[in-house]
Order: structure tokens, then sequence, then C-alpha cells
């Protein structure tokens, strides 16, 4: 298993790269944030659950989050590897991950970064608020506090990875299709 986790603040673009690069590498794509979506939509015991944190811009919980990631990772047995969109974000699920992995005799092959200014990025997420119709996205507070959970809780897993020589950062600025070509190069180089 070719296992990919795409890194990266909100907006810098990894669920649209995701799009492109499961369908060059065949690879299942797991985006934890469209689960929990699903889960909000379809009012489920999880997306009760997860609500509060989503609509307020914070982390869901770790175990919740978790949880419902392994949950989606042993639904595809047969995978050629996984694309991680959105997890982990915190070292204690990067943790989790790397146990779970090892457990099936597999690893994270890489974490590759969109790198982009913040400025750029909230830019973008109030763009994306007017159509996506998601409440995150709307109001720029809850924006700045997605970042602010980012800095605190995820921006130190780039030392995680780093100290595993599996960190990777790609310009996450141009058109969707350099960045798919500056993300491939990475890939390609494994
Ligand atoms: P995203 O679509 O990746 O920006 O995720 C939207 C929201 O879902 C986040 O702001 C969190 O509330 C929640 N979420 C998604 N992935 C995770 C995760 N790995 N850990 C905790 N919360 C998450």
């Amino acid at each position: 298993m070719t296992n990919i986790v795409l890194f990266g603040k909100p907006g810098a673009g990894k669920g649209t790269q995701a799009e492109f690069l499961k369908e060059k590498y065949h690879l299942t794509h797991i985006s934890t944030g469209d689960v929990f979506r699903y889960n909000l939509k379809n009012d489920t015991e999880l997306g009760k659950q997860c609500k509060v944190f989503m609509d307020a811009g914070d982390l869901v919980p770790d175990e919740l989050t978790t949880k419902m990631l392994l949950e989606e990772i042993n639904k595809h047995p047969d995978t050629n590897g996984i694309l991680f969109d959105g997890y982990p974000r915190t070292i204690s699920q990067a943790q989790a991950l790397d146990t779970f992995l090892a457990s099936i005799g597999s690893q994270v092959a890489a974490t590759v970064a969109l790198e982009a200014d913040d400025e750029i990025l909230v830019a973008r997420l109030l763009e994306r608020g007017k159509t996506s119709g998601r409440i995150d996205d709307q109001d720029e507070e809850k924006i700045r506090n997605r970042y602010q959970e980012y800095n605190e809780k995820t921006a130190p897993l780039i030392g995680y990875y780093q100290a595993q020589n599996k960190f990777h950062a790609v310009n996450g600025i141009g058109t969707i299709q350099e960045i798919t070509v500056r993300l491939s190069a990475v890939i390609d180089n494994l």
C-alpha cells in the first residue's frame, strides 16, 4: 500500500488536489471533513456528536475522529493505498494512524504539504463560503479559529513527520494543474 497524507491549512487545496491524485495513482481518498459533513447532513449519531465542534471551526475530539477514520479505512481492505485528506490533524491522531497501519503491515509513505500564505487562504475560504453552504467557511472569526487550531495542534505534525524523513512541502499557489505536477513529482520519487 502507498499511503499518502495530504497536508495543509484549511483552503490550501487538499480536496481539489486529492480528486486528481486519487485517479492518477489509483488511491482511495478519505477526507475526514467530507465524512463528518455527510454525517451532519444525514443527522446520524456521529453527526450529532461532531456538529458543535465543526460549526465553531474547532477540531472534533481525537477519539471520535480516529474511530471514524479506522472504520473508513476498514471499508477498503483491497486498496492500493490511501490518500488521507484532513487526517491526521494532531500528534495523537498521527500516532494512532502509525499504530494502525503497522498492525496491518503498512505505513505512511509520505506527507505532502501544500503551502500558502494565511491571508490568501482566508480570502479563498470566504469566497468558497459563498457557494459551499459550509457554515465554517462563511464567518471570518470561525475561519481564523480554524487557523488557530491548525497552528496549535496540527503544525507540530511537520516535526513529527520530518523526524521520520517523510515530510515534503510544495508551493500551493498556482493553477490546479501546476500544483498537481508539483505533488506528482514528490510522489513519483517515493
Ligand atoms: P475540512 O473539510 O478538512 O476542513 O474539515 C472540516 C472540519 O471537520 C474541521 O474544521 C473539523 O471540525 C472537522 N475535522 C475534519 N478532520 C478532522 C480531524 N482529523 N480531526 C479533528 N477534526 C476534524
